[in-house]
């Protein structure tokens, strides 16, 4: 089923990529999803057949082993791969982020090191800004750095962790206050700011001495991919473990980690709103009611006609943000944009569905139920709705200032 969200001008790759993802989808993870969802269980199979498809390297270059495809291209895997279960987009997302502020901003020995494993899978990223005291309020975190010799000695508690435990690269931002005096710290927080390069061992407890994963927090949706906290305590980084060589820039880098992530959280949105459509769409042809099929009901056929039009608008949105990071513009607008539609509109798709179920969607044997849970992450993560807002809408006012 591939009648809505098509995309115009895919090259002959792009298609055989995505062809080969959706196929992978329809056998390997639909059918196993909504089971291992419910008993929260690491989808060890499915991971490993991502890694043999190369998704774990679609974006780094290929001189570091990768595929060296598009922003694009990915964020059309993500769309199928969220079709199938968001939280497998969820477990690529943030090793795709860490390895893209590599590619971006890593010195070359940084590059050399990690962008191979990465590409293989064999090296696995998660990113970590919040912490228990602010998550939308970048510039508050209070995780500390201090420059001990050619170390630095990190503390503090980070949150929200998504492959917390199952990763083995974690790009963490925390304040270093290097050459600045106070005072300029509390004009300028965002210009203290230092992302460190963190190699741990997978698992929970002490990872790495001075650093600990206490364990996976209980989550209503988001399941089988593990979101965690991260507590430094004395947490000893050599100085070439900071990103790019140079403390003071980790909140750009992570900014613009974030900027591609929030393309990639949109394709999710499409990814599960698309889904919802289906599980709608096929519910209503053979649920009867007063003598018909629910689908012959005005009111049913307007559900899936809102429907249908929320997951062409959102996708239209999603491809248009990639394809202007692809051309190498600035694309804040747009990945704002086409994030605050996409997840909206997902969870307005999924409430139809749902309602569409009637009493069943109710039930954890319908893949709906599952859906419903999924969708409200979206609106979360990568900045909510209202930061979205205020992105878009600090940028419409550069863009629309009035002169003289
Ligand atoms: C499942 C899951 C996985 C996550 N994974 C990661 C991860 O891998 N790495 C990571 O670093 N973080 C991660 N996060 C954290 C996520 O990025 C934050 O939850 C998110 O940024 C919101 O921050 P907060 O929860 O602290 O909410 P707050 O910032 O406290 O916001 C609370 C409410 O206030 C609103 N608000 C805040 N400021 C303003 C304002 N100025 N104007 C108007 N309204 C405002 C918000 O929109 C929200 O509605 C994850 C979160 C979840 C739930």
């Amino acid at each position: 089923m591939a009648r809505l969200a098509q995309t115009a001008g895919l090259t002959d790759i792009q298609q055989e990529i995505l062809s080969t993802v959706r196929d992978f989808v329809d056998k390997e993870i639909i059918p196993v999803a909504t089971e291992l969802e419910h008993r929260d269980e690491y989808p060890q199979q499915i991971v490993d057949g991502l890694k043999e498809l190369g998704l774990f390297g679609l974006m780094i270059p290929e001189e570091y082993g990768g595929l060296g495809e598009s922003l694009l291209t990915y964020a059309l895997c993500v769309e199928e791969i969220a079709r199938g279960w968001m939280s497998v987009s969820g477990i690529i997302n943030t090793h795709f982020i860490v390895a893209y502020m590599i590619k971006q901003h890593g010195t070359q020995e940084q590059k050399d090191h990690f962008l191979p494993k990465m590409a293989a899978g064999d090296v696995r990223g998660a990113f970590s800004m919040s912490e228990p005291g602010l998550g939308s309020d970048v510039a508050a975190i209070t995780s500390k750095a201090v420059k001990d010799g050619d170390e630095y000695v990190l503390n503090g508690q980070k949150m929200w962790l998504t492959n917390g435990g199952t990763s083995t690269l974690v790009a963490v931002l925390v304040r270093s206050d290097e050459g600045h005096s106070p005072e300029e710290t509390a004009a300028k927080p965002h210009k203290s700011m230092t992302t460190f390069l963190v190699e741990k061992e997978p698992g929970f407890g002490e990872v790495r001495p001075g650093l600990t994963i206490p364990g996976k927090i209980d989550k209503m949706g988001y399941k089988g991919v593990d979101t965690t906290e991260l507590i430094m305590d004395g947490l000893r980084i050599p100085a070439d473990r900071v990103l790019g060589g140079t403390t003071g820039r980790g909140f750009y880098q992570m900014m613009d980690g974030v900027e591609v992530g929030r393309v990639n959280v949109a394709a999710r949105g499409c990814g599960v709103a698309q889904r919802a459509f289906e599980l709608g769409v096929s519910y209503a042809q053979q649920r009867h009611t007063f003598g018909k099929p629910i689908a012959q009901h005005q009111a049913i056929q307007f559900k899936l006609a809102e429907m249908a039009t929320k997951v062409e608008a959102a996708h239209a949105m999603m491809v248009n943000a990639a394809r202007k990071k692809d051309s190498g513009e600035r694309n804040d607008l747009e990945a704002g944009m086409a994030k605050y539609l996409a997840s909206e509109y997902c969870k307005e798709v999924v409430e139809d569905a749902f309602r569409i179920h009637g009493g069943y969607g109710f039930s954890k044997e319908y893949e709906i139920e599952r859906l419903y849970r999924e969708a409200p992450m979206l609106l979360i993560g990568e900045g909510t709705a209202e930061i979205q807002k205020m992105i878009i809408g600090r940028r419409l006012l550069e863009e629309y200032r009035l002169q003289g």
